[in-house]
């Protein structure tokens, strides 16, 4: 049977979405597609909430949309601040280090946030010319709330740099709002487009500081010197070239957004978050203990959860496919084989997560579990009914 895809991406997308994919390929200066080109980065300004911004749309994953970040704001020698709660931190480290970056890693430790406090005594040094933040660590389930770290920043100075690969339409950011200078993301999770798009918004001071640069940018295909004038034309309804766009991609991207800014933002991230709540009271109730430490700091885009103790985990997985339902496995090399991850973000529906309790729950009691069945399904659902 067809099988629920339940990872933290690529996720389950909108047939509509699927179908804009399928359309005849077009010339990428005809005029439809320049019209859809310029519309997607008219609505990304509204999922990022970021009217003033610059909005990029790539092709490549949101690895590529990270490194066009540091390629273009950061040159040789540039202290950068990279707050960590997962492998993603560490691999922003590794990107700006490789362009020459001085990078000082605060790592939490797993299950948790970095404090404020930690972040402020950095940022006093007065050394610091960008900070990086993963919204959501997709290797950890951890929520790092961006807004109080981004008006730190800007007391001291310092640019803000959001990884919004696992958060961008599905947690709250609002861009403009914060004063985040750089918002990325890739289109296979709460955008809800298949992989292969790298999105960038940039603050006007992160194109300021781009400008200003001293030194070339070291990637070619990253420099937005290559970009910005394609984005502006796009914008603009006019034709230009410098690397074919991913056609298809962008036409189904149009069609993704167009069903975001439909349900609304605040919607979207509440729909997000009373579901993810309600999912975290279900594993609870089947005595599964989650990797972040409390509530305040669990994504409402995945979960992460370790096995019970005496489960092989390849084994649990390996039985809830049989059900139709695919989850992930652990990325944390540190715990890889001892915990999972569900994701649930984009057009997920309460429908999607009870046949993912489903399945977890009897793959647990053909296991051998002590569970009651019905027990999550009875969690889950009495906890959304309390939500509005
Ligand atoms: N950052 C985060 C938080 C992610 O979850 C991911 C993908 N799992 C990436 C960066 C890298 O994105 P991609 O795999 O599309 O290159």
């Amino acid at each position: 049977g067809r099988k629920l895809l339940m990872i933290p991406g690529p996720i389950e997308f909108e047939p509509e979405v699927l179908r804009a994919m399928g359309m005849a390929t077009t010339s990428h200066i005809a005029p439809n597609f320049i019209e859809v080109f310029g519309n997607s980065l008219e609505l990304m300004r509204e999922v990022w909430q970021s009217p003033t911004g610059q909005p990029f749309i790539v092709a490549g994953t949101g690895t590529l949309a990270m490194d066009m970040a540091a390629a273009n704001l950061i040159e040789q020698g540039d202290h950068v601040l990279v707050i960590s709660s997962g492998y993603f931190g560490k691999r922003f480290k590794d990107i700006l280090d490789r362009y020459g970056a001085n990078t000082t890693i605060l790592e939490a430790p797993i299950g948790e946030i970095v404090s404020v406090e930690a972040i402020e005594n950095e940022l006093k040094t007065g050394k610091y010319k960008a900070l990086t933040i993963t919204h959501v660590d997709t290797s950890t389930g951890i929520l790092m709330h961006p807004k109080p770290i981004a008006q730190l920043a800007k007391k001291y100075g310092v640019l803000t740099i959001l990884d919004g690969v696992c958060s961008v339409a599905g947690e709250e950011i609002k861009q403009d709002e914060w004063g985040i200078d750089m918002v990325l993301t890739g289109s296979q999770k709460a955008i809800g487009v298949p992989p292969g798009l790298a999105l960038l918004m940039a603050s006007q001071k992160a194109i300021d500081v781009f400008k200003n640069r001293q030194t070339p940018v070291a990637s070619y295909y990253s420099d937005w010197g290559n970009w910005l004038p394609i984005m502006k034309a796009y914008e603009e309804r006019k034709p230009s070239y410098f690397g074919t766009p991913a056609v298809n991609l962008i036409v189904a991207l149009e069609t993704s957004l167009k069903i975001i800014c439909k349900e609304g933002m605040d919607n979207r991230v509440k729909r997000h978050q009373n579901l993810a709540k309600a999912f975290r009271a279900a594993l609870a109730s089947l005595n599964l203990e989650i990797l972040p430490k409390s509530n305040q700091v669990a994504a409402n885009t995945l979960t992460a959860a370790y096995y019970p103790k005496g489960i092989d985990g390849a084994a649990l997985r390996a039985k809830i496919a049989e059900k139709n339902v695919i989850v992930a496995g652990g990325l944390l090399a540190e715990i890889k084989t001892s915990y999972f991850r569900i994701g649930h973000m984009g057009s997920v529906s309460p429908n999607d997560l009870v046949a993912v309790l489903s399945a977890l729950e009897c793959a647990l009691l053909e296991l051998g579990q002590p569970i009651e069945s019905g027990i999550s399904l009875q969690s889950f659902q009495n906890e959304l009914m309390q939500t509005d």
